[in-house]
């Protein structure tokens, strides 16, 4: 849940700016444009795929590459419709939905009374609507989108997407309905037994995977910082009760220095810890990043204590025995969870927030995106000075193919150089070599690095070792 309302103090035109880079440079589209597109579903261009997987990839080496109590997992979308009934989700997974009737926008209720300074996470509907009545009484409640005072009240809205797969007919009835995962840790947990019969996992151990997640949310413009269709990287570490206390502290510690290992400064992130905690849990933290772009701090990672309650409801429900046997004592137990839960397509517009940056170069305005290196979709990309020169376009051709060996290369050739240069620093691409006449008469071409515009001359000879240097740094 939110720490900041993001309908508050929106800052549109850093907003705007990084929408309209995403779609230019080909990192974000709107999903279905061509049919008037579909609210809160976008695609993924070339850039934005690259940028995605290297964040992902960075998340999966520090949990399961560096880790030796961790392993991967890749369970389906659609599960047994039980296992969402089991965790609560057909239930009570709902926000609380308000409607502006002039303008016919449609808001969350708890986001709408944080305007207010009323703190509304988890308040029930009866709390939510006895705030929304008393502001109506002093004629403070207002549309934020258009300021009409012309609201509905509360109502619930469950946020569960549901299809009728494997079902004979195509109605929906509550016995043919298949939902749509909410998340992806209801997948550990049904392969929590599995995971420990065939890979002889001892407690503490953590499963982790990457996978989409649906949720029919109730959204007011924030590009993706939340759709309705969207990536999960979770992380559900299993232990015994008496660890959870040790363990929570260092899984603390560990996501916030991985923020830190990709570039992110620490005045840009903070804790928020939750005062009203779900009934099984025991501590609950969010990571929240200062979006430029949304107006403030807001949530991009969720690190929950959950006690034992996922795996209890999911024996109770299955009727399958989830319980561990301690190898030592020979108790049995179900063990207890704590959980990293963070979203990829949020983190991606974190990194593009925090790397969107404007500079003056002379008489314009150079945009440059300054991803980490590592994360950069694009490091290398790599032009003959003229395009019309067939042998500056050979030698580059050949220095493009040695070094795409090891690099995601891009070769260019298109426009003059100074346009190359403008639109590299748009995806961010940290290097740009030059192939001119001198280097055909002494092998050397042009470096220039993304954050200096500094250029350099290097033999093509000492190119690997001068780009190993730079990458490892
Ligand atoms: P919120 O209060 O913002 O709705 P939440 O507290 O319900 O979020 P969790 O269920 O804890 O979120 O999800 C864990 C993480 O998954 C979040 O921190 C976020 O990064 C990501 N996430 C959740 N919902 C969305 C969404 N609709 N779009 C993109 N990412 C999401």
């Amino acid at each position: 849940m939110t720490a900041n309302n993001n309908m508050v103090k929106k800052d549109d035109t850093t907003l705007e700016k990084i929408v309209s880079l995403c779609k230019r440079r080909g990192f974000v589209y709107p999903s279905s444009e061509i049919y008037g597109g579909l609210a809160a579903i976008y695609d993924y261009g070339h850039y934005g795929t690259l940028l995605k997987n290297n964040i992902r990839d960075s998340w999966l080496k520090n949990m399961i590459q560096m880790r030796d109590d961790i392993v991967g997992l890749d369970s389906a979308i659609f599960m047994h419709p039980k296992t969402w009934v089991a965790s609560g989700h057909v239930g009570g997974f709902n926000d609380p939905q308000i409607d502006c009737k002039a303008c016919k926008n449609r808001f969350r209720a708890d986001h709408l009374l944080k305007n207010y300074g009323i703190e509304a996470d988890k308040a029930t509907l009866e709390e939510i609507n006895n705030n929304l009545i008393k502001l109506r009484e002093q004629k403070k409640l207002k549309c934020p989108n258009c300021g009409s005072t012309n609201l509905t009240d509360a109502k619930i809205f469950s946020l569960m997407v549901k299809s009728n797969i494997g079902s004979p007919t195509d109605e929906f009835t509550e016995e043919n309905v298949v939902y749509l995962r909410p998340e992806t840790c209801g997948g550990i947990y049904l392969e929590y037994k599995n995971t420990v019969d065939s890979l002889h996992k001892k407690l503490p151990f953590g499963i982790a995977q990457v996978g989409k997640a649906f949720r029919n949310e109730i959204v007011a413009r924030q590009f993706i910082f939340r759709t309705r269709e969207f990536e999960q990287m979770e992380m559900q570490y299993f232990l015994r009760p008496s660890m959870m206390k040790e363990k929570y502290e260092m899984w603390k510690e560990i996501r916030w220095n991985w923020y830190l290992a990709n570039g992110i400064t620490a005045d840009k992130i903070k804790w928020y810890k939750h005062e009203k905690l779900a009934h099984y849990a025991t501590d609950a933290y969010d990571i929240l990043y200062d979006f430029k772009s949304l107006g403030g701090f807001d949530e991009v990672e969720g690190i929950h204590a959950r006690g034992n309650w996922d795996l209890t409801q999911h024996s109770k429900f299955s009727g399958v025995d989830l319980s561990y046997t301690d190898e030592i004592t020979g108790d049995k137990f179900i063990p207890h969870i704590m959980e990293t839960s963070v979203g990829l397509n949020r983190l991606l517009l974190m990194f593009l927030d925090f790397a969107y940056t404007e500079e003056a170069v002379k008489d314009e305005i150079r945009i440059v995106m300054k991803f980490p290196k590592h994360l950069a979709p694009i490091k290398i990309a790599i032009f003959p000075l003229l395009r019309n020169k067939p042998e500056l376009v050979k030698k580059a051709k050949e220095l493009y193919s040695e070094l795409v060996k090891n690099y995601m290369c891009e070769f260019d050739d298109n426009g003059n150089i100074g346009k190359r240069y403008r639109r590299q620093d748009e995806i961010g691409t940290p290097y740009c070599v030059t192939v001119d006449f001198e280097t055909l008469e002494d092998g050397q071409v042009t470096v220039r690095d993304r954050d200096t515009m500094e250029q350099v001359r290097i033999k093509t000879s000492d190119l690997e070792n001068f780009f190993k240097d730079k990458f490892s740094a």
